[in-house]
């Protein structure tokens, strides 16, 4: 049985319906601050657990056989954790290590984690490949890149079995429409977008058109979550052969204001724009070198295409269930 601890969010709940697609049988943990109840499959086994409650966690392992973990659950607003780093460090590092407890104390030592491009801060090169330099800018930045050093530690200390996915800008929704992408508050680029064109929102702010692009707004790899979920099981397949950190992305960039206007070609409709100052902590281009995803997973994502990404997130934003 597969843990997915943080399974009611966004990438976590695609992920389990990816495994359960996929014959795999699920336990999903979840303290419902972030992640929401009505997002995870019916197939699934759903336990109310907290990272930084040790008897939630030691009885998850108790009552279930667990084989292998896969981590989403962590805090991820960026200027929150700038704000607030103690409730950062707390979940998401503390956390964690209360995670890994309860998995050696119980004989589990495989681990699938949620890393992140941010892990590598301002880019020095782009495409950003794994051996980029990792200085993050940011305490959310520093928890993943902390994490990422605790688990080769334990590798060495106790045979732990880790891959850690470093995403780059997960957007897209489930094909099927069945979940989706959910966030209070939402700060992402793409959903901000369509709830501005479909009347939700007044408007959509582009913070910056004076960075060193094409068109003068930042550059990002946006990567289908359906092909996250992918790479998730597979790695989880290659657990014990390989430990490490794959990035995760398309390899493509694309402007904000590429996005807008792919967003209105879905939609057919106008996106009321207002160009406004930068945000502190953007840097201009930020897209993967995916090689290694390719080459140690034999990952490819499928959609290369932004139209085919944004129309799965127009399509919740139509339908959306929570
Ligand atoms: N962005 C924007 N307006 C918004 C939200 C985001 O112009 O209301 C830009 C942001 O500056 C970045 C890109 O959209 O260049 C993607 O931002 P998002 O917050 O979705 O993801 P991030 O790259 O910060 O992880």
């Amino acid at each position: 049985m597969i843990l997915v601890m943080g399974g009611a969010g966004y990438i976590g709940s695609h992920t389990v319906k990816h495994l359960l697609d996929n014959g795999y049988e699920v336990v999903v943990a979840d303290n419902l601050i972030y992640g929401h109840r009505e997002a995870v499959d019916a197939r699934a086994k759903f336990v109310h657990a907290d990272l930084l409650d040790s008897y939630s966690l030691e009885m998850l392992f108790k009552n279930n056989k667990i084989d292998a973990v896969v981590h989403f659950a962590a805090f991820a607003y960026v200027g929150e954790s700038v704000e607030q780093p103690e409730k950062y460090y707390y979940n998401n590092v503390v956390g964690t290590l209360n995670l890994l407890y309860a998995m050696l104390a119980h004989g589990v030592k495989k681990i699938v984690f949620s890393s992140t491009c941010a892990t590598y801060g301002e880019p020095q090169y782009t495409p950003i490949d794994e051996k980029h330099n990792q200085a993050p800018i940011n305490p959310y930045g520093r928890t993943k890149l902390m994490i990422e050093q605790i688990f080769a530690d334990y590798e060495k200390a106790y045979g732990l079995q880790h891959i850690a996915l470093r995403y780059f800008n997960a957007a897209g929704c489930s094909v099927d429409g069945s979940i989706g992408e959910s966030h209070t508050p939402e700060t992402h680029l793409i959903p901000l977008v369509l709830q501005a064109i479909s009347g939700k929102r007044q408007n959509i702010k582009v913070f910056g058109t004076d960075y060193d692009t094409p068109d003068g707004t930042c550059i990002r790899d946006y990567i289908h979550v359906e092909d996250l979920a992918l790479a998730h099981r597979l790695a989880l397949e290659k657990l014990g052969s390989y430990n490490g950190c794959i990035n995760l992305g398309t390899g493509v960039g694309t402007s904000v204001k590429e996005i807008i206007s792919a967003a209105e070609e879905v939609s057919g409709k106008k996106c009321p724009t207002e160009y406004a100052p930068r945000r502190a902590g953007d840097p201009a281009r930020l897209f993967a070198d995916n090689r290694k995803a390719k080459e140690i997973l034999g990952w490819n994502p499928k959609y290369t295409d932004i139209k085919g990404i944004i129309r799965t997130a127009w399509n919740w934003e139509l339908n959306r269930r929570y």
